[in-house]
């Protein structure tokens, strides 16, 4: 074997849990040298920007701690043993800097974790980062971060995806098994599918948002990133269940019965002959729909709307009506007073919230809160908010409907590869329409797995794909994927 190709067969036993456990208890590798290996490669790859913070002390330390517990008791350690992961700068862990890659939350130190952070520590995990991601979780392609962006590995002149890029970046360059992100509207699929890694947004309440940065209520959950669906599925096993912190987590029964195999899998028409699209990614979607008919399931193109209508084209906007109202409420806590930066220009209770926000708050954040303001004033409340609402009902029933006849919904990731810096940043409505097919998985609160498929025919990048499954079929959906 030449240097190159034991070089890559090393890099390969730490691409999957199972293989780290089985190193582990071998004694091939330690926690240690693990942590070792991967803050290298922070240092290789911090060009890209993926880290905000990188925790190499404590995370040295943590593996130690664990290294002597398994010495003493190899039969007690946790499930995700081995498992590094990095955190987006969204999640709260006990003191350390939470700031959801804004200035308003400069030097907010958390003073309790989130309880899917408390349930990867108690579960034996070693967090190593706080990664970068789009301002609030507002945004396509990381662009929009305190911090600067985040680079695509891939070709450093493209966007990673986003909100969480940072994430993605972070499993996609190997500093990491596993990355925590948020999914509000895609934000932990379409940066996976931009970096080629996998993606997984479970049910709407699957897991505890206490300790979340709030973005819009109704559509954030936490979802999560990495080499394969096994080791999502290990990680959702842990953070999942029940929160007394949150009444909107509640472990979902998954609906009687698996997804079988052969399975049934819909594809809307509207999605694939989106004019969107772009024909490179059409291909491969179309490709991948071939790969599932040759490994034996059916795949039908149905009609998304089946009046003949245009229910796709409300996706977009009912999302961005909804979103930005529920972010418009969330965000007025940041008030100067409370958290993070205080405006020194401020020299009365007025000047310090028109100041602090003015100058806290990205032009993007701003936008979407007085968007978010204007959809709930009482003059056009109807006329907005609660038209949206209807229309989410809508797209929803739709949704449910499906999987009454379908085991899965097929779809793209993305209606584009990865695109260079600057090139939608000045059209904001250009990088909304960007989410056209990973917002309704959030309107319907469904799990969805954004899978790498293959590349884009012209330039070579990444393309990735998504299967959607009906609320609470998270794990089944998990292992479909893991069988693919
Ligand atoms: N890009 C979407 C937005 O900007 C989704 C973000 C997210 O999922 N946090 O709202």
């Amino acid at each position: 074997m030449t240097a190159a190709g034991i070089f890559a067969a090393s890099m390969q036993k730490f691409r999957s849990l199972s293989s780290i456990q089985a190193a582990l208890r071998v004694g091939t590798v330690n926690c240690r040298s693990l942590v070792e290996h991967y803050l290298q490669q922070t240092e290789q790859y911090s060009h890209l920007n993926a880290y905000v913070e990188v925790w190499a002390e404590e995370a040295l330390d943590r593996a130690d701690r664990l290294d002597a517990k398994f010495r003493e008791h190899p039969g007690a350690m946790g499930p995700l043993f081995g498992a590094v992961l990095s955190l987006k700068d969204n999640i709260c862990y006990a003191g350390h800097e939470v700031t959801a890659a804004s200035k308003i939350l400069e030097g907010f130190v958390s003073i309790y974790s989130a309880t899917a952070v408390e349930r990867v520590l108690a579960a034996d995990a070693i967090l190593i980062g706080r990664s970068n991601c789009d301002q609030f979780g507002m945004g396509s392609s990381n662009e929009n971060s305190v911090y600067g962006p985040v680079r695509n590995a891939l070709d450093p002149e493209r966007v990673p995806g986003g909100s969480s890029g940072g994430g993605a970046v972070s499993v996609q360059t190997d500093t990491c098994l596993l990355a925590l992100g948020s999914d509000t509207g895609g934000s932990v699929r379409q940066p996976a599918a931009f970096c080629g890694i996998w993606g997984f947004k479970p049910t709407y309440g699957r897991i505890s948002r206490h300790g979340l940065i709030a973005y819009g209520s109704s559509f954030d959950q936490i979802g999560m990133m990495g080499h394969n669906p096994a080791d999502m599925a290990a990680l959702l096993r842990v953070m999942e269940g029940p929160d007394g912190f949150d009444s909107t987590a509640a472990l979902t029964q998954p609906p009687a019965g698996t997804i079988p195999h052969p399975a049934s899998i819909a594809c809307f028409s509207e999605t694939i002959g989106h004019r969107g699209l772009e024909a490179g990614i059409r291909d491969v979607t179309l490709d991948f729909m071939e790969r599932l008919r040759a490994a034996g399931h059916t795949v039908d193109e149905i009609p998304f709307d089946p009046g003949g209508g245009d229910l796709l084209d409300y996706v977009i906007p009912a999302y961005y009506v909804l979103s930005t109202a529920e972010a418009s409420s969330n965000l007025a806590r940041y008030d100067g007073i409370r958290y993070g930066y205080r405006s020194p220009r401020a020299r009365n209770l007025e000047e310090t919230y028109l100041f602090s926000r003015t100058e806290g708050f990205s032009e993007e954040v701003k936008r979407r809160i007085l968007l978010g303001t204007f959809v709930l004033s009482s003059g056009y409340y109807d006329a907005y908010y609660n038209k949206a609402q209807q229309v989410r009902a809508i797209l929803r029933r739709r949704m449910l409907e499906v999987f009454n006849s379908y085991d899965l919904i097929l779809m793209p990731a993305s209606p584009t590869a990865p695109w260079r810096f600057g090139e939608k940043s000045d059209d904001p409505v250009a990088m909304y329409l960007s989410d056209i097919y990973t917002v309704l998985a959030n309107l319907a609160g469904i799990p969805a797995l954004a899978i790498p498929a293959g590349n884009h025919p012209e330039n070579g990048l990444p393309v990735g794909v998504q299967l959607m499954a009906a609320p609470g079929m998270d794990e089944n959906l998990l292992a479909f994927g893991g069988g693919l």
